[in-house]
């Protein structure tokens, strides 16, 4: 599997740091709006990632933080009259829908800054006592980015360059800093803003270095990838490795992957700029399965165009899909449920080309785009080869392939009410089974999977009764 690696530019062979397994950390949203699609692209993007490395066979542990101190949630605190956590928490319970609305999987674990602090202040206490950060007499601490050797060599930008570019800030009233490059670890409080007591002031965070702490205490000090949205190349990554990495005495992250943005008039989408769609202005037009499509039908680092004419494409090529599911599932109604016939093994031998032909494209630095051609040619294949001369066996199994490679996708192509009452009774029979055995985990698992699907289980002493929700 080739991953390109922003750090040397280049797609790189992924090596795990410990063999099966991946730790993986992506940064969230800042929360204080309604997420709009911009934002949900690399949810998306990294959701399929994480999807694709567990049908690799990895273990993944994922962590997305949720920004939730910052100057827009306070002003937003403000503005309505309440406290910024009314904020934070009413628009993460918010962003959370809108994940699941889009079969983004919850995250492992999902940290909020403001849990966190007491690791901020050991990182930053830490990146004194390293000469690596000082405090500036009103009490701000700023790290020392000169002192970083390897500054720059995530964005590829060079020091001098940069203190060119960044000389306006010292009429900016930063006029503390020892050098214009030197970012904020911690900052005093204004009048009504939220704040932590801190051996330098009473305080709080500055945005990068929440980033370098989750990520430690949850994944640990050295990471496999780090991941967001292009924009946080630099400055938050880039920082973000100075701060770790001086702290840490390791590398941060071994693959850093960013993804392109999501653009309306080949424009940035933005809150700031106003040209954007929220996940919900998106939904009462269209079925977020739709939306996950379009996202995926073109590559992570390319740059996306949102219109209305790419989204009923998105829209026709994902119903092609659907369709061709509901045919199966209409075959399967009405076929012998006969065994396989040697005829259709050869067929699902030539099937099982696609699943080949999928992982290739996607071990090439996750090429969803071509993924998602080859489940096309996939349901061409099905077309051609399904009709009810066939076995049960036979369409079941095209069946499972063309489900278990959108699933990779994120993509449901089953309609829930689709599911046979045959499939049903065949998981109860599983989950009896796996009870008997003593295996709990599995027997709780089946019982979760008919849930998603709208099944409810009912243990009764007659034995075990079932009904669609
Ligand atoms: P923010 O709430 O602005 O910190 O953004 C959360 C995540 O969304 C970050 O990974 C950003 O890079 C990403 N992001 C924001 N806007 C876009 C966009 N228009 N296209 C792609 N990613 C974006
Ligand atoms: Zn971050």
């Amino acid at each position: 599997m080739r991953i390109y690696n922003t750090l040397s530019k280049k797609k790189e062979e992924f090596v795990p740091i410990e063999p099966g397994k991946v730790k993986m950390y992506v940064c969230g949203p800042t929360v204080y709006n309604l997420i709009h699609i911009g934002n949900a692209r690399p949810m998306i993007v990294f959701d399929t990632v994480r999807r694709y490395m567990e049908h690799k066979g990895y273990e993944v542990n994922y962590v997305s933080n949720f920004t939730d101190v910052d100057d827009k949630i306070i002003k937003k605190a403000v503005e309505e009259g309440v406290e910024a956590t009314v904020i934070s928490e009413r628009y993460i319970a918010e962003c959370k829908k809108d994940m699941a609305a889009m079969n983004v999987r919850p995250a492992t674990t999902h940290p909020l800054a403001t849990n966190e602090i007491c690791g901020m202040l050991e990182m930053i206490e830490s990146l004194i006592e390293k000469g690596f950060a000082y405090k500036a007499s009103d009490g701000t601490v700023y790290y020392r980015t000169r002192r970083f050797k390897e500054y720059g060599k995530l964005s590829h930008k060079n020091l001098d360059d940069l203190q060119g570019g960044n000389r306006s800030l010292l009429v900016s009233g930063e006029d503390q800093k020892e050098d214009p490059l030197d970012f904020v670890l911690w900052k005093p409080k204004k009048d009504k803003e939220p704040y932590w007591v801190s051996p330098w002031c009473n305080g709080r965070p500055g945005w990068h270095i929440e980033c370098s702490v989750m990520s430690k205490k949850y994944l640990g000090d050295e990471i496999d990838i780090h991941a967001g949205g292009e924009d946080l190349v630099f400055p938050h990554h880039e920082n973000g490795i100075a701060q770790s990495e001086a702290a840490n005495g390791r590398p941060f992250a071994r693959y850093w992957m960013h993804n392109a943005f999501l653009n309306i008039d080949n424009k940035k989408m933005s809150k700031s700029a106003g040209n954007f769609f929220t996940v919900r202005d998106i939904a009462e037009k269209y079925d977020l399965q739709v939306l996950r499509f379009f996202m995926l039908s073109a590559h992570y680092r390319s740059p996306l165009n949102f219109s209305a004419d790419l989204m009923d494409a998105a829209k026709n090529g994902y119903e092609r899909i659907v369709t061709s599911v509901s045919n199966l599932n209409y075959l399967l109604e009405n076929v012998a449920s006969e065994p396989m016939r040697e005829d259709e093994q050869a067929l699902i031998e030539e099937a099982k080309g696609f699943i080949k032909k999928f992982d290739e494209a996607m071990d090439d630095d996750f090429n969803t785009a071509d993924a998602i051609s080859v489940i096309f040619e996939l349901v061409k294949f099905i077309n051609t080869n399904a009709d009810s001369s066939h076995t049960a066996e036979f369409i079941k199994a095209l069946k499972d392939e063309v489900v278990e490679l959108s699933d990779v996708c994120g993509l449901i192509v089953e309609r829930k009410e689709e599911l046979l009452d045959s499939d049903i009774e065949g998981l109860i029979e599983e989950r009896q089974k796996a009870r008997k055995e003593k295996n709990f985990a599995r027997a709780d698992e089946i019982r979760k999977e008919l849930l998603d699907k709208g099944i409810i289980l009912e243990d009764t002493r007659e034995g075990v009764k079932w009904k669609r929700a």
